[in-house]
């Protein structure tokens, strides 16, 4: 059943009224590929650009930043504190957010501190964020440093406001279900109607806000998302929990389980480890379009999109949006891995 039942694409549930602030510029370009589309042979590809925002070189982490850092000067916090990978594009943007709030950004990230500054890391030196190092560490133990920093600081008199790994929470889900309803409108009103959404999807809360945005438009298309690193079964709960909370927020019915997709042959050996697939399909779009894609999230989502075209399981007379979820500076400390062999001098 559809929600409101009233025309596809338009809101029948209102975003809640909870605090958000502006961080990026919306609606996001939502732009047709046509070179890559023609030289694929498959669908229409449109690539909805959330990769672009002036704030800290922008990224998906940007748009649920507005209600978590909205959240957080509710809360009166006077600093910040996230968590993730050395080169995580979320705790680099954060720390931007974070920054232009006048909140104090710091950042327990997975490493040892020896790492060069290059990449989203020498984003982070320039923005002067305090930098924790935990080598080895999985999410649940970032998180759990996160919140050992968050109680010295307040022994110490600090507001700090913790953030959850990759901003997935159910104020990161409201975001990408405000991201769905940006796209029906848009192609709402350029008179598109798409076969599927295509995200890469990692700590869950794109691709929940994404598919329960979808569902509850009635816009056509199921939201697919292509693993950065989980398991099919592992990423399918993770979604599935975070579009629970969000349905909470969202005072709606439960997202039905078959609305979450996820596609985990795409990862090669782990998260950030590049594979051939990836390296094609970045050199594919720079060489189409001049859009970067980068080597962690959205180049394996792109190697996803073109391995399904080759399949056939998309194909001509169809059109697909490509979300592009940023990241782009990871490219830089990338550089041997990403241009592979033409590396060499
Ligand atoms: C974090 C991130 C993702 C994944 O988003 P999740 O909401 O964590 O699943 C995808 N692409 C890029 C570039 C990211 O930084």
């Amino acid at each position: 059943m559809r929600h409101g039942g009233g025309e596809v694409g338009t809101v029948a549930v209102q975003l809640p009224d909870v605090p958000r602030v502006a961080l990026g510029e919306y609606p996001t370009p939502l732009e047709y590929a046509v070179r890559l589309s023609r030289l694929l042979g498959g669908p229409d590809i449109y690539i909805k650009r959330d990769d672009t925002g002036a704030l800290g070189l922008g990224g998906n982490k940007l748009r649920k930043l507005e209600y978590l850092l909205g959240d957080a000067l509710a809360q009166r916090a006077d600093a910040v504190i996230t968590c993730g990978a050395g080169q995580s594009n979320h705790a680099r943007l954060t720390a931007a957010a974070a920054r232009k709030l006048g909140l104090q950004p710091y950042l327990v990230l997975r490493g040892t501190g020896t790492e060069e500054a290059q990449g989203n890391l020498l984003l982070d030196r320039l923005l002067g964020a305090e930098i924790v190092w935990t080598p080895d560490a999985t999410p649940a133990d970032l998180m759990e440093a996160a919140r050992q920093l968050a109680i010295s600081l307040r022994r110490e008199g600090r507001r700090p406001y913790v953030i959850p790994y990759g901003g997935s929470g159910p104020l990161g889900v409201l975001a990408y279900v405000r991201a769905a309803y940006e796209l029906a409108e848009q192609a709402r009103a350029r008179g598109l109607t798409f076969d599927a959404i295509i995200t890469s999807s990692s700590s869950g809360a794109t691709q929940a806000g994404l598919a329960l945005g979808r569902w509850l438009t009635g816009m056509p298309g199921r939201v697919w998302g292509m693993s950065a690193d989980l398991g099919q079964e592992v990423l399918t709960e993770q979604v599935a929990q975070l579009a629970a909370q969000a349905t909470d927020l969202l005072g709606c019915g439960p997202l039905p389980h078959d609305e979450i997709v996820v596609f985990d042959r795409y990862v090669g050996e782990g998260y950030g480890q590049i594979t051939d697939a990836c390296r094609e399909a970045i050199l594919t779009l720079a060489r189409t379009e001049g859009i970067f894609l980068d080597p962690v999230y959205t180049g394996k989502a792109m190697a996803g999109l073109m391995d399904l075209i080759d399949y056939g399981t998309l194909r001509p007379g169809q059109s697909v949006v490509f979300f592009h979820t940023g990241g782009v500076p990871a490219l830089f400390a990338n550089a041997a891995g990403v241009l592979g062999e033409a590396a060499a001098p």
